[in-house]
């Protein structure tokens, strides 16, 4: 059984539908990636699984229950936490204020604390007083996602954690997927970059104009693969 699933699934913003019958599934312990143009429909994905939006019940599943109804706050104690595209920090308070946000909606004791995502990423430890708005945009990436780890997620859904950050940066980033797989968590990433994409996950899928158009691991597709199913020519 899948760990998180949707199946035909759609959205819609108001009058404008954007998503049609989206299919994907994670399996636990595994890392997907979700990849595609500006406006494909990534970010509607995003916030449709995590209750931003909501959808028929019958159109996603965690661990085999029904989500599609519920809300983002009662989807958070079920075990999936979302990094906004954005980052999102409160600027006036502390990394520590920040990541103990995160505690909000735990249900149950898992991996993650303070101590756990300070040494996940070492800088909050050093930066751990300063106010959100005195990082930088690498740290303020950091302090989302040590926020979303609080809440001891089986799912965390990364929505473009590289945008507007130096490679040198992105790859500290990323350099902590492999500690949060061992954490136990699985993890749905959107990313605009095809190449870190494919480097990190175990599967991925592509999506234009609101449906999937590939779906394989990163080894199974050819450069024109990607590019017919990223822009719909080949
Ligand atoms: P990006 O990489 O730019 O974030 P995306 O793949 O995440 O793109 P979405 O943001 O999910 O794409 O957008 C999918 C479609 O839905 C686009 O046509 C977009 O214009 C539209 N859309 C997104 N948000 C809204 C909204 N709040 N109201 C109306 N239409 C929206």
């Amino acid at each position: 059984m899948s760990l998180l699933t949707t199946t035909g699934l759609t959205a819609h913003y108001g009058d404008f539908q954007a998503l049609f019958g989206v299919d994907i599934a994670l399996n636990e312990g595994e890392t997907i990636a979700i990849i595609g143009a500006n406006g494909a429909g990534k970010t509607t994905l995003m916030r449709s699984i995590s209750g931003v939006l909501q959808n028929g019940p019958e159109m996603i599943t965690l661990s085999g229950q029904p989500i599609g109804g519920l809300s983002a706050d009662q989807i958070l104690p079920l075990g999936l936490a979302m990094v906004p595209e954005g980052r999102r920090l409160f600027p006036s308070l502390s990394v520590e204020e920040n990541l103990l946000i995160g505690t909000y909606g735990r249900k149950v004791d898992g991996y993650w604390s303070l101590e756990a995502i300070y040494d996940l990423f070492p800088i909050l430890a050093e930066r751990r007083n300063n106010p959100g708005t005195a990082l930088s945009g690498g740290q303020q990436q950091m302090v989302a996602i040590g926020r979303a780890l609080m809440s001891n997620p089986k799912v965390l859904l990364c929505d473009e954690i590289s945008l507007g950050l130096a490679p040198v940066v992105i790859k500290d980033i990323y350099a902590a997927v492999p500690k949060i797989q061992a954490s136990g968590a699985s993890l749905i990433v959107v990313e605009q970059d095809i190449g870190q994409a494919m480097k990190v996950a175990d599967r991925v899928y592509c999506m234009m104009e609101g449906r999937v158009t590939l779906e394989g691991t990163p080894d199974s597709f050819s450069r024109n693969d990607i590019h017919a199913a990223y822009f719909g020519v080949s």
